[in-house]
């Protein structure tokens, strides 16, 4: 699998039908694989988290999750095929495999898993949910012994950037499951309880502008933007 780096963190070279076939091998396998998906906000946090660069440069699958990264790659001559977001993934492994596979949903706020799984299975009824938990737990034994209960096939986890990375990685060993992927606040999304930018300003590339406009407390996240592009046309 071709791979290109930025500043140091590695991510996947593959379009998202790709990466679906991808965790669909996965599935047929045995061993635990763990899915992330780096974007310049992460990218930027990594270069201090030597922890977090080290998860994410050893996981099966690094899906680029911003366009800016698909501008940069291209300006850098290693194209990358497209921008791949977790909560697309995410729900096209929902609509591909949860009909034979079992899901859990893991994290935010409480009640929000519920909802997200209700609505999920609205709109597939075939769907395998087998569990859901908040991502505000305090003990994660507790976590995981709901999680072994309910012997899933797939773990979604979203515990904020960092957190979930660092979680999954330490506890996937021990839970006998083949794919784990982290997805961030996609739950309070999936649940309708945050809106995602119109598909329009997906399309033009310009969500992060959609969200600094209607969620402005982000515009120090968002300084990971520039911070990115520094430290990636710096390393060419
Ligand atoms: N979250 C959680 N447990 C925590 C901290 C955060 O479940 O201890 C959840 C939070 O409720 C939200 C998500 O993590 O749903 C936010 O993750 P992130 O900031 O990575 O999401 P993004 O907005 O970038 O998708």
């Amino acid at each position: 699998m071709e791979t290109v780096s930025f500043a140091g963190v590695k991510v996947d070279n593959l379009s998202l039908l790709e990466a679906i076939q991808r965790v669909g091998k996965y599935l047929q396998e045995s061993r635990p694989h763990l899915i992330v998906t780096p974007n310049p906000e992460i990218i930027v946090t990594a270069q201090k988290d030597h922890e977090l660069r080290e998860i994410i440069n050893n996981a099966d699958l690094r899906v680029p999750d911003g366009i800016s990264m698909v501008v940069v790659s291209r300006i850098l001559g290693r194209p990358l095929k497209e921008r791949v977001s977790g909560i697309d993934l995410m729900l096209k492994i929902i609509e591909k495999y949860g009909d034979k596979f079992k899901i859990f949903l893991l994290g935010s706020a409480p009640g929000i898993a519920d909802e997200a799984a209700d609505k999920l299975v609205q709109k597939y009824p075939a769907l395998k949910i087998v569990g859901t938990m908040h991502g505000f737990f305090g003990d994660d034994l507790e976590a995981l012994q709901k999680i072994e209960n309910c012997q899933p096939d797939i773990l979604f986890v979203g515990l904020g950037a960092g957190r979930q990375e660092k979680w999954l990685n330490h506890h996937l060993k021990n839970l006998n499951l083949p794919v784990a992927m982290v997805i961030g606040g996609s739950l309070d999304v999936i649940s309708d309880r945050k809106k995602r930018a119109p598909f329009w300003t997906q399309k033009m590339g310009v969500e992060w502008l959609y969200r600094l406009f209607t969620e402005p407390q982000r515009w120090k996240r968002q300084l990971a933007l520039p911070k990115f592009l520094w430290l990636t046309f710096r390393q060419r």
